[in-house]
C-alpha cells in the first residue's frame, strides 16, 4: 500500500507527455499521460497506453478520479479558482 505523500510525489515528478515505439512499424509516437489510446500516425494501428481496468492502478487512475469528483458548475469553477491559486503561488517561488 502507497501512502499520499510518495502518491503525491510521484504525480508531480510524472511527464506530461512520453513517446513509445509502435509494435509494427517502428514509427516514434508521442502521447499524452493521460491518453488510454493512440493511432500510429504512419500506419495506423491504435495502441492501447494505459492499463485501464474497473479499478484503476496506475497514478493516470489517481488524476482521473480527481477529474471526475472535480464535478460540474458551481464544484467545478471551485476547483478551477484553487488551480489559479495554486499556480500563482508556485509562480511566486520562482520569483
Ligand atoms: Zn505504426
Amino acid at each position: 500500500m502507497t501512502d499520499i505523500s510518495s502518491i503525491i510525489s510521484e504525480i508531480e515528478r510524472l511527464p506530461h507527455f512520453r513517446t513509445f515505439t509502435c509494435r509494427d512499424c517502428s514509427a516514434e509516437i508521442r502521447v499524452h499521460a493521460l491518453q488510454i489510446y493512440a493511432v500510429c500516425p504512419r500506419c495506423g494501428v491504435r495502441h492501447k497506453c494505459r492499463a485501464f481496468g474497473a479499478v484503476g492502478t496506475e497514478l493516470q487512475d489517481v488524476i482521473d478520479a480527481v477529474l471526475t469528483w472535480s464535478g460540474e458548475g458551481e464544484a467545478f469553477e471551485a476547483v478551477m479558482k484553487r488551480r489559479q491559486e495554486i499556480l500563482a503561488d508556485e509562480g511566486d517561488h520562482d520569483a
